[in-house]
């Protein structure tokens, strides 16, 4: 039995909950903003899971939906409208969650309506954005449930600030710098009787396959649902720190970046590092000892080919029961 550092012993009982995971069109190249694709990895990651029935929704979620989920996962190219908020606003309203993933953020010319319902919004010609390395900070988070035990993580996807929207409607869970200032990158808002859990986070497909942002991700999701962040462990059957079968490998991989990142997930030490040169994931470690030694033994398996890279995944302690 796996158990994360801080979770209950034994863990808090879980409701029935109805999960609605929503995608929309494409709008990037292979491997970015795949919304099709985190749908069906994902539907068949909460259909391990206890307790849960997912459900699927293109665009928008059906009027069904909207009367029976705990939670609505937005993962698409947002946009937001007068008839949208009159459905949020019923919703959040009976107390239902909902979550933001990357570009689901864009309130397109409502942007400042969308933010007064889930923080911050992303608006076209004023918002900024930025593709690379990200040291993601969590200070800020340190009392919230979903940060538990979070610092600070490398993490390579992409950053969005300039956002529309006023900070203090916000309970900012993690942030990173850009321009010279802490942005925020995670966090929490609570609309009149609702949750709302947003992660700018997820450009990249890969960044879905880390096992931290995995983390977070569930933990943003049973939060918004009402439910103790730590629903979504191995022993409720929804395995976080391995990927949904079949494994799915970041588009674009070279063959030693293949290799490297199915060793990475089929490793069952508990420290493992994974490190991108920008342009692909390329290399991996584990140590059953320290955490340090697997990330510099990561860094330096990729830099042998005097490549700059970042580690982009690490596990956290994971201990044997
Ligand atoms: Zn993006």
């Amino acid at each position: 039995m796996v158990h994360l550092v801080g979770a209950p012993q034994p863990a808090e009982p879980t409701r029935k909950i109805i999960v609605v995971l929503v995608a929309g069109a494409k709008d990037h190249g292979p491997g970015e903003h795949d919304y099709p694709a985190w749908q069906q990895v994902w539907r068949e990651l909460f259909a391990l899971a206890e307790n849960v029935r997912v459900e699927t929704a293109e665009e928008w979620p059906s009027a069904e939906q909207f009367q029976s989920a705990d939670v609505l996962v937005f993962y698409q190219h947002g946009t937001w409208t007068p008839q949208r908020a009159l459905d949020m606003d019923a919703y959040f309203a009976r107390g239902g969650g909902a979550v933001y993933i990357h570009y689901a953020v864009d309130g397109g010319e409502q942007s400042a309506e969308f933010a007064r319902r889930i923080g911050l919004a992303w608006q076209g010609g004023r918002s900024k954005f930025r593709h690379g390395p990200l040291e993601v900070n969590f200070a800020a988070g340190t009392e919230h449930p979903i940060a538990r035990n979070f610092d600070k993580v490398h993490f390579h996807d992409e950053s969005y600030w300039q956002l529309v929207g006023e900070r203090s409607r916000i309970a900012l869970l993690a942030s990173g710098v850009e321009d010279g200032e802490h942005q925020p990158l995670f966090w929490t808002a609570e609309p009149p009787k609702g949750r709302v859990f947003v992660s700018i986070l997820g450009h990249y497909s890969w960044t879905f396959d880390d096992p931290l942002f995995r983390l977070l991700l569930l933990r943003g999701i049973a939060w918004a649902a009402r439910e103790p962040v730590d629903r979504f462990l191995a022993r409720h059957g929804l395995p976080v720190s391995v990927p949904a079968p079949p494994p799915r490998p970041p588009a674009g991989l070279g063959p030693t970046g293949l290799a490297a990142f199915r060793a990475y997930l089929d490793s069952p030490l508990p420290y493992r590092a994974f490190a991108s040169s920008g342009d692909g994931l390329t290399g991996w470690a584990a140590s059953p000892r320290a955490r340090e030694e697997a990330r510099r033994a990561a860094l330096s398996f990729c830099q042998k080919d005097g490549r700059t890279c970042a580690i982009v995944a690490e596990t956290i302690e994971i201990e044997d029961r």
